[in-house]
């Protein structure tokens, strides 16, 4: 009898074996293409000689030091390489162990930021209904699913969620991009003036919606205007890139195709790619400084901080990405594999929408394309296809049930960057075989 903890205790997955490439094994040397990088983590697929090279070189030299006494040298190479490539004005890093604490460490850096600054007033956030920030409690508050919220609601603080940015939903028939962005941000400063702007510290934000509604882009000029209006109001722009970042929309980070630049950014998942549980919030020289100049501490911390051997990790990951250019293989391989999806299920009677930047993509299940009604939740349609796409040996990711501002079945797909032509085809063929026996 196995004493392990599992999250759906009702079915058990198979034990893994190993991983190569683009696949894993289990067991019994079944092969699974691995078709959302669990969930959007392994960019550069399994085993892959050079990360495991310097993590094992780092385990060998010292594998931790506590950051209340020690600094590392892995720790302070991954920062000023983040800082190098981050977009303009971030500056400091704060190294954690998953996106969950990067993004707690997010919400904290921006409270203590306004306390620092003697504007203690500052507490509210304001986050988007379509969103997953995490599932520690700060994390989860922000985060607008409600299926993950409810049964902890009595435990979360009050975070003001408003629409998000999902045209395929929400633009009006005859409004253009640029007209339902306008209309979204004028929501946004409407809620604002609703709480005064001078108690509201931040606003929160994916730049491409993830675990919500699988790979939901913003419209040209969101961002921006969110951008101005967090300047016109003294308000911290936070972008979660905990999913979308690392070079899984074709820049390494997915907000530089949005034109704008954070305050404070979480990133995670491909920051480690499965290969170190590591995750960072990096910030402005203005949030640090006022740190730096005032208390001197930031009021937060966990053990694994600026954990060495996840560092290397990190850092082994970052050359490949960077150096070896794997980042630049996204926006091909991506648009190949939209293009075989569309190709192959753009006229499915249930798929509403395919959608997403570089590899990280989405499909939107329907029953009724014309009207877009969702599937009925009690089908856990996405579930089944997952189950489905399994058992062909295909991993997808799903999201199922009714959720505010998604409403419905969804697949993502964030394969590795290393993804060949054939494979591309291997994901489409496979993923077609699952929805036969589903839909
Ligand atoms: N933020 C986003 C956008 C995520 O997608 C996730 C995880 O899926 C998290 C935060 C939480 O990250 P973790 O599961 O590493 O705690």
């Amino acid at each position: 009898m196995s004493h392990i903890f599992p999250r759906h205790t009702k079915s058990l997955p198979p034990m893994v074996s190993h991983g190569e490439g683009a696949y894993l094994y289990d067991c019994d040397g079944k092969a699974y293409l691995d078709g959302s990088g669990g969930a959007a983590v392994s960019c550069l697929g399994h085993s892959d000689s050079k990360v495991v090279a310097a993590m094992q070189a780092q385990l060998g030299q010292v594998a931790f030091a506590h950051t209340g006494f020690f600094t590392s040298e892995p720790a302070e190479r991954l920062a000023d390489r983040l800082i190098s490539l981050a977009p303009e004005g971030l500056d400091r890093v704060y190294v954690v162990a998953g996106g969950s604490e990067a993004m707690e460490s997010a919400l904290k850096l921006a409270r203590q930021y306004y306390l620092e600054k003697g504007e203690p007033k500052r507490r509210h956030i304001i986050a988007r209904r379509q969103s997953y920030h995490g599932n520690t409690l700060g994390a989860l508050a922000t985060g607008g699913n409600i299926w993950r919220r409810e049964p902890f609601a009595p435990l979360l603080i009050d975070v003001h969620h408003v629409s998000p940015c999902y045209a395929y939903r929400g633009k009006h028939p005859g409004e253009t991009e640029e007209q339902y962005g306008e209309r979204l941000a004028l929501e946004i400063e409407e809620k604002i003036a609703e709480l005064g702007a001078e108690n509201v510290m931040a606003f929160v934000a994916e730049p491409v919606v993830g675990a919500t509604a699988g790979a939901v882009p913003s419209v040209p000029g969101y961002f921006r205007r969110i951008r101005e209006i967090c300047d016109a109001n003294g308000i911290l722009l936070i972008l979660d890139e905990v999913m979308c970042g690392m070079g899984r929309t074709g820049t390494l980070f997915a907000c530089e195709q949005d034109g704008v630049a954070p305050d404070i950014c979480a990133i995670a998942k491909g920051l480690g790619a499965g290969y170190a549980p590591i995750g960072a919030m990096l910030c402005s020289a203005e949030i640090y400084a006022a740190i730096e100049n005032g208390s001197g501490f930031f009021q937060h911390g966990h053990t694994y901080l600026g954990h060495p051997t996840s560092c290397a990790g990190a850092n082994a990951v970052l050359d490949r990405l960077v150096d070896d250019k794997l980042v630049e293989r996204v926006a091909p391989v991506g648009a190949m594999l939209r293009g075989a999806l569309e190709e192959r299920f753009g006229q499915h009677a249930n798929v509403g929408d395919i959608r997403g930047r570089g590899l990280f993509l989405g499909i939107e299940l329907v029953s009724d394309r014309d009207t877009k009604a969702p599937l009925d939740p009690s089908r856990g349609v996405a579930g089944k296809l997952k189950k489905a796409a399994f058992a062909e040996g295909l991993i997808c990711y799903p999201m199922s049930g009714t959720i505010d501002g998604a409403n419905g079945d969804h697949i993502l797909l964030a394969p590795p960057f290393i993804l060949s032509d054939d494979q591309v085809g291997e994901l489409v063929d496979k993923l077609e075989a699952a929805m036969k026996t589903v839909l």
